[in-house]
């Protein structure tokens, strides 16, 4: 982030994180929780605005869909609570034109609640993470290197294989669910068919490679043990 604001401020733009998979996370957290540096700050406050997403399977989650924008300028909170709220300013005056991208009381009453929680959740899923990444040991996978400070908030546990098709066979045999971020990379999409001439191909390899393993708070000790050893204890 240091290095993408130098850039900005150096070129007069703006930059909006997308935040939406970092609930909680400390940037440069080896520094400390500090307020008023860009060390050691969370997640959605390294920028001139954040998209966070409270979709249920994120970190924080609510019950349906939601989200939120976090920024530090008071007029741009002024237009997108104007634009999420069908563009108006005042009831029945538009200024801009909006939509319907309220977050509605229930839902905000629940993440208020599960707020509390995020920490202690984040918590969980880095301790899974850190056995994932010291337990894991297969000739055929390629794990992330552990991260045990905050700067990092999994939501996702992803690994590499070679013979991803084999291995994720192996692990819904054994009841494992398992995903992938993502198959179809972004210039493969026909929705960005102007960049399909470019070749990407670290994003291919990724797109063809990568398996994300569970990483729920929810998951017992020996959920995870289970993964790890279907992982460590088969031929694919
Ligand atoms: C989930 C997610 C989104 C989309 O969030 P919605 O609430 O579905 O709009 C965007 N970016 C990232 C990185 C996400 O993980």
């Amino acid at each position: 982030m240091d290095a993408i604001n130098r850039i900005a401020h150096r070129h007069h733009l703006m930059v909006l994180e997308d935040a939406c998979q970092a609930h909680g996370a400390i940037y440069n957290s080896t520094m400390g929780l500090q307020l008023n540096s860009l060390f050691g700050r969370r997640a959605g406050n390294n920028s001139h605005a954040a998209a966070f997403s409270f979709y249920p399977i994120k970190n924080l989650g609510c019950m349906g869909d939601g989200g939120a924008v976090t920024t530090d300028n008071s007029e741009l909170a002024e237009r997108v609570r104007a634009i999420v709220n069908y563009g108006q300013t005042v009831k029945y005056t538009h200024v801009y034109q909006g939509f319907n991208s309220r977050l509605d009381e229930l839902q905000a009453a629940i993440l208020r609640v599960k707020l509390q929680r995020l920490d202690h959740d984040n918590n969980r899923r880095i301790e899974i993470a850190n056995y994932y990444s010291t337990h894991i040991c297969h000739p055929a996978v390629e794990v992330m290197p552990a991260v045990t400070d905050k700067s990092h908030v999994y939501h996702i546990y992803p690994i590499r294989c070679k013979n991803r098709k084999q291995l994720q066979t192996l692990l819904t045999e054994a009841g494992i669910g398992t995903m992938t971020h993502y198959p179809i990379p972004i210039h493969r999409q026909q929705a960005y068919a102007d960049y399909s001439h470019l070749a990407m191909p670290i994003a291919d390899a990724w797109a063809d490679e990568e398996i994300s393993l569970p990483i729920s708070p929810a998951l017992t000790d020996d959920e995870v043990k289970q993964v790890v050893d279907c992982i460590n204890q088969n031929i694919y």
